[in-house]
This record gives C-alpha cells, sequence and structure tokens, in this order.
C-alpha cells in the first residue's frame, strides 16, 4: 500500500531496481561531481540519499530542492560508496510536490532550541528530535494496549465530559453552551445550570477512574486510556492541562497485587520500546549526551540506554510513607535546610522529596505505600490502623510521581463515611456507591500519566515537549 517506506528502502538489497521516494529534503549538498540530498519521509530516524549529477537538471529545478521541501524522486537502488549508509539512489527524474522558500522556512539543518520549536509545533515534528519522540511515544501506545490485551484486559472508554465533580483531582475546565454574556439566572441570582446543555454543571474528566472501577465490577480487568484535562495553573516541567492517562482498575487485586501489576506493567512497555525503537533512542542518547557536555561530569545523567534497561532489570524498592518520611529526616538536605517544603510525618511529599529518595537515597524506582488518610483521595482502602491508607505511588528518577494508585474502600459504610468526611454530596455520586451496595469487591488500580513515561523513556526534561500539540497556561496556539 502506498509506495515503499523509507524504512523499508534502507533495508532493501540494491540491484538497480528502479524504487520511486517520497519525502522532505533534510539537507542538500552540492559537489563538483555530484548533488547529494538527504530525504526523510518520518518512518525512520534515517534519511536516504539521492544522487543526482551536476547538469542533470535545470538549475530552476534544482532551486526548488532545499531544506522542508517535498520531493518524489525515481532512481536506481544501488550500493552506497559514502559511508553511514548501506544504499542509496541514483536519481533519473525528481518532481518537486511543495517547494519551502529557504528565506522562509523556520527549520534549516542546524540546532534549533526546544523552545523556539515550541513556536512552531505544526512543523517541529519535521525535525530528527521530534520525530524520534513520536514514534516513540506512538511505539509505547501501542506497547500498551499490547500489553493489557496480552493480560486478559478490556480497553473501556470512560466519557471525557463529566457531571461529577467528585474524583477531587485538580481544578477543573467547564463545559458549557451557555451564552457568557447573558447567563440566565435563579431566582436567587445564582447562574442557572438547569438550562445549560446538560441541565446540570459539566466538566472535562480529570480521571476516568470512578467510571473505570464501574467497568472493574463488571468485566473484572479494564483499563482507560484517554484524554484527561486539569485547569491547574502548574506551569512545571510536569505538568500539562491536557494529558493522556492510561487508568488500569481489577476487581480481587489487593494493594500487593496492585504494585506487582504497577512494576511489571512499566517495566514490560519500557522493554517493549527498547527492543522496538532503537535507532531513536540511540539518536535521542545522543543528542542527550551533546546538550550534557558542557555539565560537570557528576552533573551528567546515566546514558539514555542505560538508564532504561536499569529500570527494566532492577526491581523497584518497595517502602511505606512512614518510613521514607524517616529516611527524608535523617537525610542531608534536610538537615541542612536544603528542602524547599519542610519535611514531617502528615506532609504531602513534594517532588523534591520524591527525587531525594529516588535518585539519592535508593538510586531506582520507588513504590511508596500507606499514605496518611488525609492527603490522599476519599476512595482509598483505610489500612486496620484508620490512619492511612492503601495508596501507592510509583516514583521514577527524573520525574517523581509516574504513578498514583490505591486498594479502593470496597465498604459501603466506610465509603460513605469517608464521602462525608470530605464534604462530597452522596447524591451526586449515587451510581459510584451502588457498586459498594451490590456485589461489592476488593478491587484496585492505578493512574499512570502517558506523557510522564514518554517524558522517561525519552530522557526530554520537559513534558510539553513530548506530546505534539501541548496545551498549559496561555498555550492552545496549535
Ligand atoms: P502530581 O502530584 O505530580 O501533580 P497528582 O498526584 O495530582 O500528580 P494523580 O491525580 O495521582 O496526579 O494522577 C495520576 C497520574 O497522572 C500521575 O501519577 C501523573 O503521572 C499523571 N499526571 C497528573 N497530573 C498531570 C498533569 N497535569 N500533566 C501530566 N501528567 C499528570
Ligand atoms: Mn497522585
Amino acid at each position: 500500500m502506498g509506495p515503499l517506506q523509507i524504512k523499508e528502502l534502507l533495508k532493501t538489497s540494491p540491484e538497480e531496481q528502479s524504487v520511486t521516494l517520497k519525502g522532505w529534503v533534510r539537507t542538500k549538498r552540492e559537489s563538483k561531481n555530484a548533488i547529494f540530498i538527504a530525504l526523510n519521509d518520518g518512518s525512520t530516524i534515517h534519511n536516504i540519499q539521492a544522487v543526482a549529477e551536476p547538469g542533470q537538471f535545470s538549475p530552476e529545478l534544482l532551486l526548488q530542492v532545499t531544506t522542508g521541501s517535498c520531493l518524489k524522486i525515481t532512481g536506481n537502488l544501488v550500493a552506497s560508496l559514502g559511508s553511514g549508509q548501506s544504499v542509496e539512489v541514483k536519481v533519473q527524474d525528481i518532481q518537486v510536490y511543495g517547494a519551502a522558500d529557504p528565506e522562509l522556512y523556520p527549520l534549516q539543518p542546524k540546532r534549533h532550541s526546544l523552545e523556539f520549536l515550541r513556536e512552531i509545533a505544526h512543523l517541529r515534528p519535521r525535525t530528527n528530535t521530534f520525530s524520534a519522540i513520536l514514534r516513540i511515544r506512538h511505539t509505547l501506545a501501542f506497547a500498551i494496549h499490547k500489553y493489557f490485551n496480552d493480560n486478559g484486559f478490556f480497553y473501556l472508554h470512560t466519557p471525557i465530559i463529566t457531571a461529577s465533580d467528585a474524583e477531587g483531582a485538580g481544578e477543573m475546565f467547564r463545559v458549557t453552551t451557555l451564552d457568557l454574556k447573558n447567563l440566565p439566572k435563579t431566582d436567587e441570582g445564582d447562574i442557572n445550570f438547569k438550562e445549560d446543555f446538560f441541565g446540570r454543571e459539566a466538566n472535562l474528566t480529570v480521571s476516568g477512574q470512578l467510571e473505570g472501577e464501574l467497568g472493574a465490577m463488571a468485566l473484572s480487568k479494564i483499563y482507560t486510556f484517554g484524554p484527561t484535562f486539569r485547569a491547574e495553573n502548574s506551569n512545571t516541567t510536569r505538568h500539562l492541562a491536557e494529558f493522556w492517562m492510561i487508568e488500569p482498575e481489577m476487581a480481587f487485586f489487593e494493594l500487593e497485587d496492585n504494585m506487582d501489576l504497577a512494576e511489571d506493567f512499566v517495566k514490560t512497555v519500557i522493554r517493549y520500546a527498547l527492543e522496538n525503537c532503537k535507532d531513536d533512542l540511540d539518536f535521542l542518547q545522543n543528542r542527550l549526551a551533546e546538550e550534557e557536555k558542557s555539565k560537570p561530569q557528576n552533573e551528567r545523567s546515566l546514558p539514555l540506554l542505560e538508564k532504561l534497561s536499569f529500570v527494566v532489570d532492577n526491581p523497584f524498592e518497595r517502602l511505606t510513607y512512614t518510613e521514607a518520611i524517616e529516611i527524608l529526616l535523617k537525610s542531608k538536605p534536610h538537615k541542612e535546610k536544603k528542602f524547599q517544603y519542610p519535611v514531617g510525618w502528615g506532609i504531602d511529599l513534594s517532588s523534591e522529596h520524591e527525587r531525594y529518595l529516588v535518585e539519592k537515597h535508593f538510586k531506582k524506582p520507588v513504590i511508596l505505600t500507606s499514605y496518611p488518610r488525609e492527603i490522599k483521595s476519599f476512595y482509598m482502602k483505610l489500612d486496620d490502623d484508620g490512619k492511612t491508607v492503601r495508596a501507592m505511588d510509583v516514583l521514577f528518577p527524573g520525574i517523581g510521581e509516574i504513578i498514583g494508585g490505591s486498594q479502593r474502600e470496597d465498604s459501603y459504610e466506610k465509603l460513605l463515611e469517608r464521602v462525608n468526611e470530605v464534604g462530597i454530596d452522596p447524591e451526586t455520586i449515587w451510581w459510584y456507591l451502588e457498586t459498594r451496595k451490590f456485589g461489592t469487591a476488593p478491587h484496585s488500580g492505578f493512574g499512570l500519566g502517558f506523557e510522564r513515561l514518554v517524558l522517561f523513556v525519552t530522557g526530554m526534561g520537559n513534558i510539553r515537549d513530548v506530546i505534539p500539540f501541548p496545551r498549559y497556561p496561555r498555550s492552545a496556539e496549535f
């Protein structure tokens, strides 16, 4: 179907057979004896080299062959004499699909800053770095579906528009068709949402978990993989306003099972990327090494492939929140008052604390369990002591929290008590509470932020660079 992609052509044995190339020019180089055109179609990080003779084409045509232009080249596949590639194409004919005026085209063959590329997000997929990231992103998404399918999970599509504001996971974006300049009012003077599209207030979802639990109470093992929205004004390198979340939810899983699954799951999908994205990972590894050249040796990160293999090959450290606090209290940065946020039992760990545990203390991924109930969501199962809940966060080097999960409270009475305690009107989640009324079961689940995983695997530093068109405060251009 369609022309053979460059990825395939590069693997084909050269027998002077006629081939057709379609792609975008990365570079054109002219020497006395030949014109070299490096063409890329996005199927691989590698370009294919097309070689034409000087005088073979009119100067008018060659002027249109510039970085960024799109060409159809026919020619013959031959063994390459140059180093760096095994085959090349001896050009017979060039058709210019679309020129790219070098005076105007912003992507020239030189290093552009990631900040600049963010401003031209419509073109940045044409760079080596972003095409590599996008191929890895695809491969990870595929590996995730494959993992769950191979393990008896069903893909459940949970709603994106929701009327429940009970998840409590963050600020929500409102969904409305009301005329903002002419809002209907109630007799009390409030906005009358009864006149809105859904006859009530509606928002974009912050998590598919509550509906995911409904699925697990019927299909046993489900997962969601969809867009998630948070309107929190967090201008960090790890937060987006729109991100993709994977949320498995399993009946008959206790916290231990949940941890085992989370660990096996991330290791398996990272291993899949290692096995299937070698060229792109090599490229990103070199890119990272290049970027870190100016840093002193001890501040440089592990080579990317080494870092990924390490995570895949070693067991994650598992400990309780209480044990983690003890470690932090004994730590050097705490004693020297270097942490920005103070440490003590009961605090919500901030990413500096998480990263200390992962990067300095254990030097490997960590799973923390049994958090104080006050800092976690109402649906988490109470530990026997009544003080902590059966939560589990998976913490990764360079990232901090990558997964948040828990065993869910399956007792109707205890759940209702917590709902009231945190001030949620039980009426608004009557359907959620009914799962505990009718055939309740022990169950667990977690949420993995897809972009945080892509961030880790690609070794990039900013979450805005691992999603094609990032959404963050004051940015929704593309
Ligand atoms: P954090 O404390 O890092 O802000 P959270 O505890 O609010 O995260 P959860 O509600 O537990 O996040 O969401 C589950 C997972 O979704 C997180 O572990 C993380 O990987 C991811 N995640 C959460 N918020 C964002 C965001 N704004 N952008 C990208 N990923 C996110
Ligand atoms: Mn969390």
